[in-house]
């Protein structure tokens, strides 16, 4: 069964999207089967693995509304090596349309049971807010994977992620965990990110990544070509850190599929 995984932190801007991509496509690059999953109205994922918002006829938004299922709403990004059920503004529109449903924070979960055993890891890039849509993805994963800045105020808004995360696990989700912080857009010439790199290792020991993501602006650019760093140019150094996180984490999830190449570089 697939290992489900949210990557999640209320502040915008800090990688998640990034992260969600580039780790679809680094996990695939080492022969697991990912379903990405763009729970995002803006429909950044979903562009940034090559497929137009625009134009698509079914989205994450029909699965919620139970109007769709994931097999039918599900593409093959076909450059990137994973499928992708995608979002585009429709999304929006959601949280309003379901206030009335019961059970509304698990429709995701309960789509997702059909699918589970088609995919190793269906990773969920998150809206940056505590929203529904954010609950519909807490709901249905068995972890969460928090990208942050190496910046002084970093931990800051972790808080109320935490405590979200813990009231779910409490009372709508008990297999929910935190997976790992994974240091990203680190700028190692800054000595302050230095230290704040460090202090989250020695703070929070396990839980923090060893993979460390640094800035680099080929991550940066592949959006633009409608694909994750690691498919658009995979000998950059964004792109191997993403692969090694792939990695990383395959190899820290027991019961993680035995055909995994975990030995693959970027080719
Ligand atoms: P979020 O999904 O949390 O809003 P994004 O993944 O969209 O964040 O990243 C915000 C911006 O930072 C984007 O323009 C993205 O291309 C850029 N970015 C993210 N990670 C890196 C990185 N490691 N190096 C350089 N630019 C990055
Ligand atoms: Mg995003």
């Amino acid at each position: 069964m697939a290992r489900i995984f949210c990557i999640a932190n209320q502040k915008g801007g800090v990688g998640k999207t990034t992260t969600t991509v580039n780790l679809a496509a680094g996990l695939a690059k080492v022969g697991q089967r990912v379903l990405m999953i763009d729970l995002d109205p803006q429909g950044n994922a979903t562009m940034g693995s090559g497929i137009d918002k625009r134009q698509l006829e079914l989205t994450v938004y029909d699965v919620l509304l139970e109007s769709a299922t994931v097999a039918e709403a599900r593409i093959t990004a076909d450059k990137c090596g994973y499928d992708v059920l995608g979002a585009n503004r429709e999304l929006a529109g959601a949280e309003v349309e379901m206030v009335a449903i019961d059970r509304r924070e698990k429709r995701l979960r309960t789509a997702l049971a059909a699918v589970g055993a088609e995919y190793d890891f269906i990773l969920i890039d998150c809206p940056p807010s505590l929203s529904l849509l954010t609950l519909n993805g807490l709901c249905a994963a068995h972890g969460v994977i928090v990208p942050m800045q190496c910046e002084y105020f970093a931990l800051e808004g972790l808080t109320d992620l935490v405590n979200t995360i813990k009231q779910v696990h409490a009372n709508l989700n008990k297999n929910l965990q935190i997976i790992g912080l994974l240091r990203v857009m680190f700028d190692p010439r800054i000595t302050l990110q230095q230290q704040v790199a460090e202090q989250l290792k020695s703070h929070f020991g396990n839980k923090v990544f060893d993979t460390v993501i640094p800035r680099n602006v080929r991550l940066a650019e592949a959006p633009s070509y409608g694909l994750p760093g690691v498919v658009f140019d995979p000998s950059a150094k964004g792109s191997q850190a993403f692969l090694a996180f792939a990695q990383e984490l395959v190899v820290k999830m027991p019961g993680a599929s035995a055909s995994a190449n975990v030995g693959a570089t970027a080719s």
